[in-house]
C-alpha cells in the first residue's frame, strides 16, 4: 500500500460512504431509485424496511406524532447499530456535514488559524444542553424542533432539491468552523452528534492506545476533531473512554508509531 493510501485508509472509505449515500438519495428523487428513499431522518430501504434516526424519532414522539411502527423499528435498529457497535461513527462515516467540517478544519490548519485553538469561546457540553432544549421545544411546539434548523437536513435538501437557503446555512457553518471555533458546529453545538456520543458510550468498536509505543509526537492531536478524547495519550493503554470520539480513524492514520488502532473495547491500564 502506498504511503498516501495508508495515510488515508479510513478517510477514503468514509468519503465513499458519505458521497454514495448522497448519490442514492439524489437518485431516488430524480430517477426513482429504490435503494434509499427519504432522507437522513428516515429512509425506506429497497421498499422493504425503514431505517430512521432515533433522535429525530424521539423528537417526533415527544412532539406528539403518532408514528408508523416500521419507522420506530427502524430507529431501534439504528440505535442498536451505533449503541452496541459503532459508537459515534454516524458523524464521521455517514453525516454529509462531516465533509464540510473536515474541509473547514483543513483550511484552518493550512491558514494557521489553529493558533487560536486554545481560546475556545464556548464549552463542549453546550451541545448536550441544546439536545435537551430541542426536546423541550419539541414538546411545547408540537414539531420536531431540530429538524427545522439542522444543517444536515438543509445540506441534504439543498443537494437533492437544489441549493437555496440551505447552501447559505451550510456556508455559515463552514465560516464559523474556520474563523470562530475549530470544529465548532460538530464539536460544540450539534445535538445530533451529542445524541450519538450519548448512546455510543458502551459501543464495542473503539480506538485503542498502546502507551508503550507512543512517542508523544502530537500527530493525533493535530488531526483529531475532538481532542479532549485523547487525554489518555502517553498516560494509559486501552480504549479511548470518551464516547465523543467519532471513530473517524484520522489519529490511527497519522500515528507513525502504530500506537493507535481500531479494535474491540479494552479496559484502561
Ligand atoms: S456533529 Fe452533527 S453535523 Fe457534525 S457530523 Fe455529527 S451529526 Fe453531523
Ligand atoms: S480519537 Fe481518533 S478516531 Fe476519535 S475522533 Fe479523534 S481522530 Fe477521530
Amino acid at each position: 500500500m502506498s504511503s498516501l493510501l495508508r495515510r488515508n485508509r479510513f478517510l477514503i472509505p468514509r468519503r465513499i460512504v458519505q458521497v454514495s449515500l448522497l448519490v442514492v438519495f439524489v437518485g431516488a428523487n430524480l430517477s426513482g431509485w429504490k435503494v434509499l428513499q427519504g432522507n437522513y431522518s428516515a429512509a425506506h430501504v429497497f421498499e422493504s424496511f425503514y431505517l430512521a434516526d432515533p433522535y429525530a424519532v424521539l423528537q417526533m414522539l415527544v412532539a406528539g406524532f403518532i408514528l408508523n411502527i416500521d419507522v420506530i423499528v427502524g430507529a431501534v435498529i439504528i440505535l442498536l447499530i451505533y449503541g452496541l457497535l459503532l459508537g459515534r461513527g454516524f458523524c464521521s462515516w455517514v453525516c454529509p456535514m462531516n465533509i464540510v467540517s473536515d474541509l473547514a478544519h483543513y483550511v484552518r490548519r493550512k491558514t494557521q488559524m489553529n493558533r487560536l485553538d486554545e481560546k475556545m469561546p464556548i464549552k463542549r457540553d453546550t451541545r448536550y444542553w441544546i439536545l435537551v432544549l430541542s426536546l423541550v421545544v419539541s414538546v411545547f411546539s408540537g414539531v420536531a424542533a431540530f429538524e427545522f434548523v439542522s444543517p444536515v437536513s438543509m445540506l441534504h435538501r439543498g443537494i437533492v432539491f437544489g441549493f437555496g437557503f440551505g447552501l447559505a446555512a451550510v456556508f455559515m457553518v463552514f465560516l464559523f468552523d474556520v474563523f470562530v471555533v475549530r470544529n465548532g458546529w460538530c464539536g460544540y453545538i450539534c445535538p445530533l452528534g451529542a445524541f450519538y456520543s450519548f448512546i455510543g458510550k458502551f459501543s464495542f468498536i473503539k480506538v485503542n492506545h498502546a502507551k508503550e509505543d507512543c512517542t508523544m509526537c502530537g500527530n493525533c492531536f493535530a488531526v483529531c476533531p475532538e481532542r479532549q478524547v485523547l487525554s489518555i495519550i502517553d498516560k494509559q493503554s486501552g480504549s479511548i473512554p470518551n464516547s465523543e470520539c467519532t471513530n473517524c480513524g484520522r489519529c490511527v492514520e497519522v500515528c507513525d508509531d502504530d500506537a493507535l488502532h481500531f479494535g474491540k473495547y479494552t479496559k484502561l491500564k
